[in-house]
């Protein structure tokens, strides 16, 4: 591990002690191996003048809900320092009235809630104090040898054992240092949990931690030969989706499951001592909110019901009855990871960030596993000290901040067709405003970039190539885990040519977009709908079905098809609980289909301007690709629960078709 301390850098904020706090913090948070998403916490210690100008010693101490990789000065809570110090005089103090005291020592109301560790933070009398949970240096406790291995390698620093982090905590470090001369020893390390290095200057606090954990690597690297194998396997797209049913059944509700498949997790998924070492419990306690205790193991070939994740909540159960006071309520059940054996590592989620930050630690924890193993034997800490933490008010409370109502497609997975403009587009956002995971098929290949955000994905894919739309469906599996939602949507429309001297290439092109490719598609995407979470295939019909108009034969032909294949695929699929519904547009002219050129000639069949054309409606309204996308979502939410069948027109109001 290298100190990525600039001069250069460092000099910008030589006069700036909290901006210097900052830079510090960031150094820190750029490394994975010290901290991940909302690990670890800094400060610095700084008089400044209040309101009346009397000199105020403050302690800056990192917010909670702030992340040291991206840290900024409002990211610190500036607490008074006397009163944060003396809370570690009292003898007991239950969480919440610390979290209460801290808040009232605040010299900015709107300032975030400080860490938990603000106390410990305020009674280390150096200016900076620095604190991770660097892997190395906890994989290192995380074994039978571990408390001897530590003493060796930190002759100069102070070394204490596990207690819950908070009061307890800083409790247990103000009686340790009140006889130790800080300025002698170079950090303390906390066994199970991390390290403390500080001092005046900002530089001497960081890299006293840069070095401290490169102990720790440079002994591993040596007692460690590649402990860690990798390997390459394939994977059954139908198994992945049953695995996420079982679990999206578990929790009550949809969940992505984002498959991990690097060299590293198959490697890993792939020894035959994982489902003993994947089970001993987490590199550090605070990892539990995120990852629950230990991941469900599920076998090569999983059965239909998966009945591994079924034992997994049993198994919670009873770790939840065997630790609870009476007081506490039982958190779901479900797993959020996974070993699949010889084929990867899942993390389950509502959400594709949720599922990153799993893996991400997943990622991390295989590693400490396997090095700590190599060392003479993982071993985490006690189930009973697990749970503490689990079920700890604090990190309760973070959690319930983080599950505000979820919007009504959080957790599905959908694709769309025709996705790179029009209503396409718009249904795909709209689907992804409303929670679910998107993928959009376009044959423009400008969709990849287009729809290139957080759980949006866009592929290349002629919809009419049959292998290609499977692919897209198994690419789709094995990003998210499984598919609820498919929006037949791509078309073509041909209009100007009537029957007697329409083109066989206006009717095979139509029909072969408009209608073969939607077949193909919910074809090959219903073995994964059935094992989906409130299945739905949303079908984009037309107002010509019911009212057809001459000169456009092809497509009034193909949307006519498409709906009679909707409605027999209605009857198919109720008792899988698939719905399948229909809606009939007309008049939206924001979509790709509709060229200026089109719309005059249009306009002019029926002796009308552009203007009055596009609102020639019993309600004069001009319909957006927008509103047929909302449309589209709603029906595939709740709202349209018990709903199959149906053909929704979306057009205005249309005489012939009333
Ligand atoms: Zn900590």
């Amino acid at each position: 591990m290298k100190s990525r301390w600039s001069e250069d850098d460092a000099r910008k904020h030589a006069d700036d002690p909290l901006a210097m706090r900052v830079y510090t913090s960031r150094l820190l948070g750029a490394d994975e191996n010290l901290v991940m998403h909302g690990g670890g916490n800094t400060s610095v210690k700084i008089t400044e003048t209040d309101f009346f100008d009397d000199p105020v010693d403050v302690l800056y101490v990192k917010g909670s809900g702030w992340d040291l990789k991206t840290i900024e000065k409002a990211g610190f809570a500036p607490l008074r320092l006397e009163p944060t110090r003396r809370l570690a005089t009292l003898d007991t103090l239950s969480d919440l009235n610390m979290a209460r005291l801290l808040r009232s020592f605040l010299l900015d109301p709107g300032a975030p809630s400080p860490s938990v560790e603000a106390i410990l933070h305020a009674i280390v009398p150096a200016r900076f104090v620095d604190h991770t949970h660097a892997d190395a240096v906890v994989t290192l406790t995380n074994n039978p040898g571990g408390e001897a291995i530590i003493a060796e390698l930190y002759p100069d620093c102070l070394v204490l054992p596990y207690v819950m982090p908070g009061f307890v905590l800083s409790k247990q470090v103000a009686d340790a240092i009140c006889d130790v001369d800080l300025s002698a020893i170079k950090g303390i390390i906390l066994l199970h949990h991390g390290v403390f290095t500080f001092s005046d200057d900002a530089r001497i606090a960081y890299e006293n931690m840069i070095e401290l954990v490169d102990r720790a690597d440079q002994l591993i690297a040596e007692r460690v030969k590649s402990p860690h194998p990798e390997r390459e396997l394939a994977v059954e797209p139908l198994e992945l989706a049953r695995i996420r049913r079982a679990v999206s059944l578990a929790r009550k509700r949809p969940q992505l499951a984002m498959l991990d498949r690097s060299p590293s997790a198959q490697g890993y998924a792939s020894r035959a001592d994982v489902a003993s070492i994947a089970t001993r419990g987490p590199i550090t306690p605070d990892h539990v909110i995120r990852t629950k205790r230990i991941p469900v193991i599920i076998p090569e070939s999983p059965g239909q019901d998966v009945p591994e994740v079924d034992a997994f909540v049993r198994a919670y159960e009873e770790y939840f009855r065997e630790h609870a006071s009476p007081a506490q309520t039982m958190l779901d059940p479900a797993p959020r990871a996974a070993v699949w054996l010889n084929k990867g590592c899942i993390a389950f989620g509502s959400s594709q960030q949720e599922c990153e930050i799993i893996a991400d630690i997943a990622r991390h924890t295989r590693w400490a596993v396997q090095t700590g193993e190599a060392l003479g034997g993982w071993q985490a800490l006690s189930p009973a000290e697990i749970f503490e933490l689990e079920y700890w008010s604090l990190e309760q409370a973070k959690l319930a901040k983080s599950r505000a109502t979820q919007p009504v497609h959080q957790g599905k997975v959908a694709i769309v067709t025709g996705a790179h403009s029009g209503i396409g587009r718009a249904t795909c956002e709209a689907l992804a405003a409303d929670g679910a995971a998107v993928v959009g098929l376009d044959k423009h290949s400008d969709v990849v970039d287009s729809l290139a955000e957080q759980g949006l994905v866009g592929i290349q894919c002629d919809v009419t190539d049959t292998e290609a739309v499977r692919n897209a469906i198994e690419q789709t599996i094995l990003t998210f885990g499984g598919l609820d939602i498919i929006v037949c949507n791509a078309g073509i429309f041909r209009s100007g040519e009537r029957i007697e001297e329409l083109s066989e290439q206006t009717w095979d092109q139509t029909l072969a977009v408009n209608l073969t490719s939607a077949q193909r598609f919910m074809t090959a995407a219903i073995p994964y709908l059935k094992l989906g979470c409130d299945a739905s295939i949303l079908i984009v019909g037309s107002r010509n079905v019911h009212a057809p108009g001459p000169a456009a034969a092809a497509y009034s032909v193909s949307k006519a098809a498409l709906t009679q294949l909707a409605r027999i695929a209605a009857l198919e699929l109720a008792g899988d609980g698939i719905r399948v519904n229909i809606v009939h547009p007309d008049a939206v002219f924001d979509t790709g289909v509709w060229t200026d050129e089109a719309l005059k000639r249009s306009a002019e069949r029926y002796g009308m301007t552009v203007e009055q054309y596009k609102t020639k409606n019993l309600l004069k309204k001009e319909i957006n690709a927008r509103q047929v996308a909302q449309m589209l979502s709603t029906i595939a939410g709740p709202v349209f629960a018990s709903t199959t069948g149906a053909q929704i027109p979306i057009d205005g109001g249309d005489v012939r078709v009333i």
